[in-house]
């Protein structure tokens, strides 16, 4: 079952980035060439019925998986990079962390209004990363169609923070 061949192939990596922190370090699975493809294929296969036109990978964990899941959605590809990244005109959005803020952008013809905008990333944590993803896809008059993860980590109850965007959400393994 993928929820197991995941769970067994990714590491925990205490005390990272900070002191308390339990980081899911998935690039074991990277290594493993049969189970990316396993993987891309169960994330698409989790997404059957749902009308998707565009998938959007946050950086930088998000754009291992998500070309590959665009490419077999068959819809085109768009990054969501960390501030000063995109070369072209873009879009903005600033959410606050533990300390301090961040800033996401888009590229501003990354998407056409009314478009359904899968946002994918490889973990799901407090949801505060992908609600800032949600704002920057609204902010060019798309959708949120899903939302599309390897990892969620459940007990930090994310979800709560998406379901007003979009109640599409997936994960392969949770926690
Ligand atoms: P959130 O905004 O949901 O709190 O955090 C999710 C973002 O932080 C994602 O972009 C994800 O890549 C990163 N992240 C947070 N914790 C972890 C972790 O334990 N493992 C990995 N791989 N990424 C994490």
């Amino acid at each position: 079952m993928i929820e197991s061949k995941i769970k067994s192939t990714v590491r925990d990596v205490y005390d990272f980035p900070k002191p308390g922190i339990v980081f899911k370090d998935i690039t074991p699975i990277l290594k493993d060439a049969a189970l990316c493809l396993e993987i891309a294929q169960a994330l698409a296969a989790q997404l059957k019925g749902i009308e998707i036109d565009v998938v959007a990978g946050i950086e930088s964990r998000g754009f291992l998986f998500g070309p590959a899941l665009a490419q077999l959605l068959n819809v085109p590809f768009v990054p969501i990079r960390k501030a000063g990244k995109l070369p072209y005109k873009t879009v903005q959005q600033t959410y606050n962390l533990e300390y301090g803020s961040a800033t996401i952008e888009l590229h501003e013809d990354a998407l056409v209004a009314g478009q359904k905008v899968l946002i994918h990333d490889d973990l799901l944590a407090t949801g505060g990363t992908v609600v800032a993803a949600s704002e920057l896809v609204m902010q060019l008059g798309a959708e949120v169609a899903g939302y599309s993860f390897i990892i969620g980590l459940d007990f930090l109850n994310g979800r709560v923070r998406l379901e007003p965007y979009c109640n599409k959400i997936f994960s392969l393994a949770s926690y």
